[in-house]
């Protein structure tokens, strides 16, 4: 192994290093015990509260109504206590602003006794409500720097826990962000209302098929996270790994992921070590993670916790990440969660699974085995269909962000196409409600819906399609076209609006038809699935997402194909968009502009900052080194050219153009860097259309240099040692 000393320090440290931590005993602890020790949960709060506090709490908590003021003396108190014999020094109020990240401000429980001592303090008001410095977080021009007011509310729905340090640890109290307007600041409040809205129509429907009394019906999100691991040591050693989350350079590694090897193989034994920490971690939060396997690409890995309400699931989602991160940094590692670190290889996405239900209808879209239960569930199936194929536009744009765009658009998991994959047996379903509803099939004669019986359709279906953004995986459907380092939060906002729009609709007409006619609801309830299937199945497609037929078929279609940030955050301003969002109260026109100017404006400032990067690695690193090897290449020419020997030029040809090359395009992107756009749009595109592909074009020359050049004066981590030396 040669390179340069900064990569050979690198490797000689992943290779020789050592466990910094004792092992974790999970026999001395088993992980039931640790479970959920870290929350203030249910049960803490059973032993703890008055009885009256308790109760009016879960009232709240558990059917959405108002927070009785009175209980938060009380509740404050008890959280307190709790926290300060777990060794919390401080509480804070957690929240979500629009960049997606988790935000935090610390305060002590300590106040001046006045007496020259200090006690803990801890009251109603303060667990309610906090009031964080807002002016530093994007707003997109709902509140200027000089109005900076904006404040913290208890989530009541979202339990406290403890965050561990090991110098003290903090009370962490989940809450929404809001300016002195009331206008939501941050992504949890529209995901509140979205949830509320969403439960509101839901319920409509369900009394229609003569649910009496129903339970809240809840979303709940199962997501899967993808990262990759790298030591830290190469990390360091490329600040565009550090500073963008991708390598901006790097040329293919002899071998990639092409023999799918890595997938479900063995884990290696450091990051195993470091899953079975991270599972700890997360344990003691509270959060039921499950799942964790090696994913397609050379140093990716997945893991995924069981699903919960859409609102939980976001937090612990944020909270994942984090832990994510932090616990890497203690086994020698960064995890990264960009989604697309590296080129040529996969890149990371979060598939969000998606379903509703309550406690006492269960899950809405499974299936199910009972006639009565299929109907309904066809019901709720085909309200999906309607929604995804009506909000086709909204769903690529609350995906979008100049990260992902590496992933959609090009030809890897999910296509920029929105489409819904609902396997054989559904499909077919549809087909004959769309051809009149009474066919025969394979199990049970007639098929009649919420008349005669269904056949029952399978918990699983057999098939899989990696391809399709939005596919029914047996009682839930997965959107895959999220990104990995994106928070859940927007893709859930829209996927409880859209439906909530749809199940109205539904409920609108099955409601005035049975009250035109008290037995009509099984003729209401074909009329219902056939029109929308019939309108909306052009959403639905079960064939290869990557394919370029499916390119041409989905444009005959007329499916939106949006493959960059640019072309889809436009989405978000359409006028029916804006009307379904005001009209189910989850987000006011201002507060949808909002988002769409923060979400530009970060992808702006996403390109810009890869395209400094571009230019001060490309001219501080790999043009010295670039020229270098030319000059040592053309002192050989000359010297033996000198003593008479042939010498072929080619290999100095090469240098010598790829280096013109480099030098070229690194003039050419600091160019275009000086355009001075008169609207962010035009800057959005700017960046899109012109900066990237000259990112890129700067990369070619590089990457080919990196085939080329000495590896002893290559100053970066190669592609090889980062992925495969662990
Ligand atoms: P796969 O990789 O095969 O897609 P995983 O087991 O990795 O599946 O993840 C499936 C995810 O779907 C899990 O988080 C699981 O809890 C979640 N899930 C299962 N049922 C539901 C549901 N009703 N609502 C939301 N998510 C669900
Ligand atoms: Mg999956």
């Amino acid at each position: 192994m040669s390179g340069s000393k900064a990569r050979l320090d690198a490797v000689r440290a992943v290779t020789s290093y050592k466990a910094t931590e004792p092992p974790l005993n999970f026999a001395e602890t088993p992980a039931s015990e640790i479970f959920g020790v870290n929350v203030f949960s249910n049960k803490v709060m059973r032993e703890r509260l008055p009885k009256s506090v308790y109760k009016s709490l879960m009232a709240t908590i558990k059917k959405g109504g108002k927070l009785d003021a009175s209980v938060a003396d009380n509740v404050a108190t008890a959280m307190k206590d709790w926290a300060i014999e777990r060794g919390a020094t401080h509480y804070c109020h957690v929240f979500y602003p629009l960049t997606g990240l988790t935000a935090e401000k610390h305060d002590s429980f300590l106040n001046p006794d006045g007496e020259g001592g200090a006690i803990a303090e801890f009251g109603g008001t303060a667990l309610i409500q906090g009031e964080p410095d807002a002016s530093s977080f994007p707003s997109g021009g709902i509140r200027a720097t000089f109005e900076a007011r904006g404040y913290t509310a208890w989530d009541v729905t979202s339990p406290a826990y403890i965050y561990e340090n090991p110098n003290g640890t903090t009370l962490c109290i989940p809450t929404a962000f809001v300016s002195w307007t009331g206008e939501a600041l941050d992504k949890k409040t529209p995901l509140l209302r979205a949830m509320q809205a969403l439960d509101k129509q839901a319920q409509r429907v369900l009394k229609v098929f003569g649910a009496v009394d129903a339970a809240p019906v809840i979303s709940t999100a199962g997501p899967e996270q993808e990262y990759f691991l790298v030591d830290r040591n190469f990390y360091f050693a490329r600040t565009d790994l550090m500073t963008c989350g991708r390598t901006l350079f790097g040329r293919k590694a002899p071998k990639g992921q092409e023999f799918d090897d890595h997938y479900f193989g063995s884990i290696p034994e450091r990051v195993l070590a470091f899953m079975l920490d991270v599972e700890r971690e997360c344990f003691k939060l509270g959060i039921p993670v499950k799942t964790r396997h090696n994913e397609v690409a050379p140093a990716q890995y997945e893991i995924a916790p069981v699903y919960e309400s859409s609102n939980i699931a976001t937090d612990h989602q944020q909270l994942i990440m984090i832990t994510l991160k932090r616990v890497a940094e203690k086994y020698g590692m960064s995890c990264i969660l960009h989604e697309k670190p590296f080129a040529g290889l996969n890149g990371s996405g979060k598939h969000v699974n998606f379903s509703l239900g309550s406690s006492t209808h269960g899950n809405l879209l499974d299936p199910g085995a009972t006639p009565h239960e299929n109907a309904q569930f066809l019901v709720f199936c085909a309200a999906v269909i309607r929604a995804v194929d009506r909000h086709q536009g909204l769903l690529r744009a609350v995906v979008a962000s100049a990260n992902n765009d590496h992933r959609l658009g090009a030809n890897e998991a999910p296509p920029a196409i929105i489409s819904i994959f609902l396997g054989e047996q559904l499909t077919d379903v549809f087909e004959q409600i769309k051809k009149g509803g009474a066919k025969s099939s394979k199990k049970s004669g007639t098929l009649q819906i919420g008349v005669d019986s269904l056949p029952a359709l399978p918990k699983d279906a057999g098939d899989r399609n990696r391809t399709s953004p939005f596919a029914f995986t047996g009682n839930r459907f997965e959107f895959r076209a999220v990104g990995s380092s994106q928070s859940i939060a927007g893709p859930l906002v829209a996927l409880n609006t859209i439906l909530a729009e749809s199940l109205d609709y539904i409920a609108t007409e099955l409601e005035a038809a049975v009250k035109k006619n008290p037995k009509g609801l099984n003729a209401a309830i074909q009329k219902v699935l056939k029109d929308i299937i019939t309108e909306n199945g052009r959403i639905i497609f079960n064939g290869d997402g990557y394919s370029e037929a499916w390119h041409k078929e989905a444009a005959k279609r007329g499916l939106l194909n949006l493959k960059t940030t640019c072309d889809a955050l436009p989405m978000l301003l359409k006028k029916e968009v804006e009307t379904m969002f005001s009209k189910y109260g989850v987000l006011s026109k201002r507060e949808l502009h909002s988002r769409f100017d923060v979400y530009l404006e970060q992808y702006i400032l996403s390109v810009k900052v890869e395209s400094n990067l571009v230019l001060e690695m490309g001219r501080t690193k790999i043009f010295p080194a670039a020229i270098r090897y030319q000059n040592e290449l053309a002192s050989t020419c000359t010297n033996l050219q000198a003593l008479g020997y042939e010498f072929d030029t080619k290999t100095l040809d090469r240098v010598t153009a790829l280096v013109k090359r480099l030098q070229d395009s690194l003039n050419g992107l600091e160019e275009l860097k000086k355009h001075h756009a008169k609207d962010t749009m035009e800057e959005a595109k700017h960046m899109c259309f012109a900066i990237l592909p000259n990112i890129l074009e700067v990369r070619a020359a590089s990457d080919e240099l990196e085939g080329l050049v000495a590896d002893d004066i290559w100053p970066l981590p190669t592609y090889q040692e980062m992925l495969f030396i662990k």
